[in-house]
């Protein structure tokens, strides 16, 4: 059993995502922030669309939906509707519910806080995890329809999962994530290394997706919110974590 993932980009920073069962040629597109680029991905690879995997309601995830769904008649599935209705959904999902693509198996982790309906899915036996707008390289998603505790108590859930497992994002925002991080994180030896892994590939037009979690919790600020160094580097020492993750935030949004 083997899985194969696929990462190409969408709109103006998004990343697309193909994952597909080489055994039972099963694929799945995890959102779909447009479909030509999807379309080009699928007939490079001769795979047939078979499932599409939204994490959340906004346009720039799920603006292809329609236009997969016509042409390959593959099954949407979403999560359970919290605020805004997502079109074409043939499955409403919801924490812990499990999905197949084929033979591979994902876990839907409710991540909300960007916004309430947010799920994140995670393949377990793959290693990966598509955590679309709540994790970001070096970052994570504003928080538009939920509250700070709610993203910071999402963040721990994805922060939880092993080292070895790959975070795969919703957009390509590292170069200027890594920017913000500098400014409260400076002296982190992981974030100077990454700084410089990120620069090296964006400089090549590289993707800087997929990272290894295990890095993230070393590198990425917003996942350290509970770390007394970056309490104490926001002069908010012994204040609460989630309250550190909504001062970082805040910055982050004026930066
Ligand atoms: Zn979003």
């Amino acid at each position: 059993m083997a899985a194969e993932i696929r990462v190409f980009n969408c709109l103006s920073d998004n990343f697309g995502y193909l994952i597909h069962d080489t055994e039972t040629r099963a694929t799945a597109s995890i959102d779909a922030p447009e479909a030509a680029p999807i379309l080009k991905a699928l007939a490079q690879e001769n795979w047939a669309l078979t499932d599409i995997l939204i994490t959340h309601h906004h346009h720039d995830h799920v603006g292809g939906v329609a236009e997969l769904k016509q042409k390959y008649k593959c099954r949407v599935v979403a999560p359970h509707e919290k605020k805004a209705a997502i079109a074409n959904a043939d499955l409403r999902v919801a924490n812990g519910d499990v999905v197949m693509v084929g033979n591979l198996m994902a876990r839907v982790l409710e991540t909300p806080g960007h916004t309430l309906d947010h799920v994140s899915y995670v393949f377990d036996r793959e290693k990966a995890v598509f955590a679309a707008d709540t994790l970001f390289s070096i970052g994570c998603g504003r928080v538009f329809e939920g509250t700070h505790p709610m993203m910071w108590d999402s963040l721990l859930k994805l922060r939880a999962l092993p080292d070895d497992f790959s975070l795969y994002c919703g957009h390509e925002y590292t170069a200027a994530n890594v920017k913000f991080a500098l400014t409260v994180d400076g002296d982190n030896p992981a974030l100077k290394a990454r700084a410089e892994e990120v620069a090296r590939l964006r400089a090549q037009n590289r993707a800087t997706i997929p990272v290894l979690l295990g890095e993230e919790k070393k590198s990425n600020v917003f996942l350290r919110a509970d770390d007394p160094a970056v309490a104490a580097a926001l002069h908010m020492k012994g204040a609460a974590a989630a309250d550190v993750f909504g001062e970082l935030r805040e910055r982050k949004n004026k930066s």
